[in-house]
């Protein structure tokens, strides 16, 4: 079966989802309790993915980019206006990220002072690897 984006009038199509996270994505964006037309595909053909999935939105939905690209950085998110792509917006890990990130080192002042924010830049784009602003304890995303 294959599966058009222009049965989209207006909305959003999350595309290029590794396979297997697609489901925490839908939950993420609170899509399972959704009052409008929502569509999650697993398992969907890719030349490039081999398998990914994808959700599409039949309505418009705000959405974290940095949150969401620190899930998955290999998404691609189509807005779509009177059934066309008008923007197409590819995501990537963020350089700076705050709160998503909590610092596992007992000693840092962010484990033991709990109104200082966790605060982790990233260092390695490649690996998907941030370092804690504070005592520069190492975090990898995972799946990279
Ligand atoms: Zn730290």
């Amino acid at each position: 079966m294959r599966l058009k984006i222009n049965s989209i009038k207006q909305g959003v199509v999350i595309d290029h989802i590794r396979a297997g996270q697609g489901t925490k994505i839908f939950n993420y964006l609170g899509l399972d309790k959704a009052d409008f037309t929502v569509a999650l595909i697993i398992n969907a053909q890719s030349k490039k993915l081999g398998k990914k999935d994808m959700i599409k939105v039949e309505n418009e939905i705000n959405i974290d980019f940095a949150i969401l690209g620190l899930i998955d950085p290999n998404i691609t998110v189509n807005i779509i206006k009177d059934e066309a792509i008008c923007e197409k917006i590819k995501l990537e890990l963020p350089t700076t990220v705050e709160e998503a990130i909590k610092c596992k080192n007992p000693r840092c002042i962010t484990s033991t002072e709990k109104h200082i924010t966790d605060i982790f830049e990233l260092v390695n784009r490649e690996k998907g690897i941030y370092s804690c602003q504070y005592c520069d304890a190492l975090y990898t995303i995972p799946n990279m």
